[in-house]
């Protein structure tokens, strides 16, 4: 067995009876903002279902689409690839001038009845390559594959990319509205960063085939409902920004074999009783942060709270405090207490004042 192929073994024997979970572009992103959280990294790469083991262990998700927007979101998706992506096609014309002879498509979610990842990926890449050359588009369902962790996961993205101007553009098809000319920045900043995910994967199938990088723009098109109806219009987003983050980020994650020697063999994600025990064993970096992007947020506030880590206070006030990791310390030493290290003075005159100031607005 390669060690690959023990690693994956044993993320498939943790994860137990539950069918795995495949990454996709938002967890990736997500994944990024909090590179520091092993218990993520593992549950990710293992698979596990987040959301149904913070339920089992009492803290259900809060966040996460209705069920009325996953529906619009794919009414919508499914408007702008009908009939072999034809509307689409119509759109990148008028929008970005695409050549009507450049129109070809390929759908990739199966090979001749072959849904398997593999298969899908040599299929996504041997047709890339045929297009580098000269033939087809535009290609629907392309299967990329990123590392994470030194662990190589792929992506199912529902997204194209197609070839113009001599570059292959991600093409990021979403449900919030473009009102005016304008779409809610925040939503806008959230596909930029999930569209950067599938532009870094292309650009690494390029690598793999031995083309340059830059055959993939650092543009995608972002494709939205105009003005609240269901009719589709096409921005170009720059993301070289979310781009560099998301590879600094994915290049700084630690490797997940070495996560694994460092854990007991006994530590599984097996909804059963010794669940929670297992889930503690590995080692989180709770912060406020995790709310947006977690299933496991409210679980491991909770548990922050419950030990008074200041992990729970942001890591921005956690940088402040030094090296100070309890909130009673902390609060300690503000009232007087000696920190009892000297590393710490600087820190504890800070809190000190800051108490002083409290104390004189109080009275
Ligand atoms: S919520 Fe918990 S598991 Fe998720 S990233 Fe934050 S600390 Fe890690």
């Amino acid at each position: 067995m390669s060690a690959l192929e023990a690693v994956d073994a044993r993320l498939d024997r943790m994860r137990g009876d539950a069918p795995p979970r495949n990454h996709d572009a938002r967890s990736i992103a997500a994944l990024t903002t909090n590179p520091g959280c092993k218990r993520r990294a593992l549950l990710d790469a293992a698979g596990a279902d987040k959301a149904q083991i913070a339920r089992f262990l009492g803290h259900p998700p809060h966040f996460g689409q209705s069920q009325f927007a996953i529906t619009r979101g794919n009414a919508f998706e499914a408007t702008v690839k009908s009939d072999g992506c034809a509307p689409l096609y119509g759109l990148l014309r008028d929008k970005l001038g695409l050549p009507v002879p450049e129109s070809e498509y390929a759908d990739l979610e199966e090979v001749g009845g072959n849904v398997s990842r593999e298969v899908r990926y040599a299929r996504t890449k041997q047709l890339l390559k045929r297009a580098v050359e000269g033939e087809g588009t535009l290609f629907d369902h392309p299967l990329l594959r990123i590392e994470v962790g030194g662990h190589p996961v792929y992506l199912e993205p529902d997204v194209i990319a197609f070839r113009f101007e001599g570059a292959f553009h991600i093409i990021e098809i979403k449900s919030f509205p473009i009102v005016d000319g304008r779409a809610n920045p925040e939503q806008v900043a959230a596909a930029a960063r999930q569209s950067a995910v599938y532009v870094l994967a292309l650009r690494l199938l390029m690598t793999e085939l031995g083309y340059d990088e830059s055959l993939v723009a650092d543009r995608v098109v972002l494709v939205c409902p105009e003005n609240f109806t269901n009719r589709p219009t096409a921005t170009l987003v720059d993301v070289r920004q979310q781009l560099g983050v998301i590879r600094r980020q994915l290049q700084r994650m630690q490797r997940i074999d070495e996560l694994l020697d460092a854990l007991p063999e006994d530590v599984t994600f097996a909804m059963d009783e010794g669940l929670g025990e297992s889930v503690q064993r590995i080692e989180a970096r709770y912060e406020p942060g995790c709310r947006t992007h977690c299933d496991l947020s409210l679980y491991c506030r909770a548990e922050a709270r419950a030990c008074g880590s200041t992990d729970q206070l942001g890591r921005q006030i956690g940088d402040q405090l030094g090296g100070i990791t309890r909130v009673d310390k902390a609060l300690d030493i503000a009232r007087g207490a000696d920190p009892e290290d000297e590393a710490l003075e600087e820190v504890a005159g800070e809190l000190q004042e800051a108490y002083r100031l409290l104390a004189e607005i109080a009275r």
